[in-house]
């Protein structure tokens, strides 16, 4: 038996993700969509030439390095890939202050405009660099095109790799985010009628997005993060449910330090499925963050590619129209193969066996599991019954 077989008989003691029925409506959708659309991958050359400073963890290369990994591979080619689209001052709008977005664009000449503090700008996170506004645009208009070809149904997944940068608030840069690409690309999917499942699996917990949307029913925001008492944004407990129409609608999981792919992924399969189908979205956007791999230089997760993959397999297998978000990742490496793994994945593509971590069996502690048991609990008793009554 080969490691990696072993490795998932081992997982399996735990967690049982791939035989997790998908109900009806959404196996329906996706035998419909077995004709595969022309799925895309938002990129331009222009990404990685920006830089937040050498010191700095956030290295837009890491986009230039994913896209030549998936060169190399064979797993993208020309016809793949779309340029991000252009962004309107309206667009910003939908979610940033207007005197906000004209202090970012005084900050994209490098210097540190006078009241920059005011809007978290200049400090040691959100550096304020050259381009620093046309690099936040065009991962705004990179979720904002994708957003577009899938809500159109040209596509049923588009994959923007610079976007994801959750942690922008309305009227200030936190986190290495700017602008919030995914609270916009939402605003335009609601625009259209859609309604949206927002799923945020990267190591910090997506508070700009959650924020956005908390009394808004018509999206549901899943986010499982890294325990805010040991990660930044220090925020996202499970309590935190959404508040008016929206209560129900923000779902929050806290896992321990230390968390590996049978903890995280047994969150996981307890969670999105059944919030998943109890609110039957239209479109699924997903923050597929990288930075909870094992390895990574600012966060405390362990876990593997192998845990990656198995979750943006299901994501696939819902057949639900998908607009797929980049997000956190301080290890350029893992970053490059992890989403070559994704975009793989997303295509219905073998997944190249040297793009793979070695698989590590990591036992979570007997009250680990009890801790995430009865948050799980507790969401299902709480927060579930709100998004099944259905009355947006
Ligand atoms: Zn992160």
């Amino acid at each position: 038996m080969g490691y990696m077989d072993r490795y998932i008989k081992f997982l399996a003691r735990y967690i049982k993700l791939d035989s997790y029925p998908v109900c009806c409506s959404t196996r329906e959708r996706r035998m419909r969509q077995d004709l595969r659309k022309h799925n895309l991958l938002v990129y331009t050359d222009r990404l990685g030439s920006f830089s937040y400073g050498y010191d700095h963890p956030m290295r837009p290369a890491r986009l230039r390095l994913t896209h030549e990994r998936l060169k190399r591979y064979g797993l993208v080619d020309e016809k793949n890939l779309v340029e991000p689209g252009e962004v309107t001052e309206k667009e910003l709008l939908w979610f940033h202050t207007e005197d906000y977005i004209e202090v970012l664009r005084k900050a994209d000449s490098a210097i540190l405009p006078e009241d920059a503090a005011r809007y978290g700008l200049g400090m040691g996170d959100n550096p304020v660099f050259k381009g620093v506004f046309q690099w936040s645009l065009l991962t705004v208009g990179g979720s904002l095109i994708a957003a577009e070809f899938v809500a159109s149904g040209k596509s049923d997944v588009v994959f923007n790799i610079s976007g994801g940068l959750h942690h922008a608030m309305p009227s200030r840069a936190s986190g290495f985010c700017y602008l919030n690409d995914p609270a916009i690309a939402i605003h335009y999917l609601l625009r259209k009628g859609k309604r949206v499942a927002y799923v945020d699996i990267d190591a910090h917990h997506g508070d700009g997005v959650e924020r956005a949307f908390y009394r808004e029913p018509r999206v549901l925001t899943i986010s499982i993060h890294e325990d805010p008492r040991y990660l930044f944004p220090g925020t996202g407990l499970p309590q935190d449910m959404g508040e008016g129409a929206g209560r129900g609608f923000s779902v929050n999981v806290p896992v321990p330090p230390g968390t590996g792919d049978v903890l995280f992924l047994k969150v996981f399969e307890e969670v999105v499925p059944p919030f998943i189908e109890a609110f039957e979205p239209d479109i699924l956007v997903t923050q597929l963050g990288v930075d909870t791999l094992r390895g990574d230089p600012i966060t405390h997760l362990e876990l593997t590619t192998y845990g990656f993959e198995t979750m943006v397999r299901w994501f696939r297998t819902t057949g639900i129209p998908w607009v797929a978000l980049g997000g956190g990742g301080y290890n350029v490496e893992h970053v490059a193969n992890a989403w070559a793994i994704g975009w793989a994945v997303m295509n219905d593509m073998e997944v190249p066996q040297e793009l793979k971590d070695e698989p590590m069996e990591k036992e979570p502690s007997r009250r680990h599991i009890e801790e995430v048991e009865k948050t799980v609990r507790f969401l299902k008793e709480n927060a579930l019954p709100l998004v099944k009554k259905k009355e947006w």
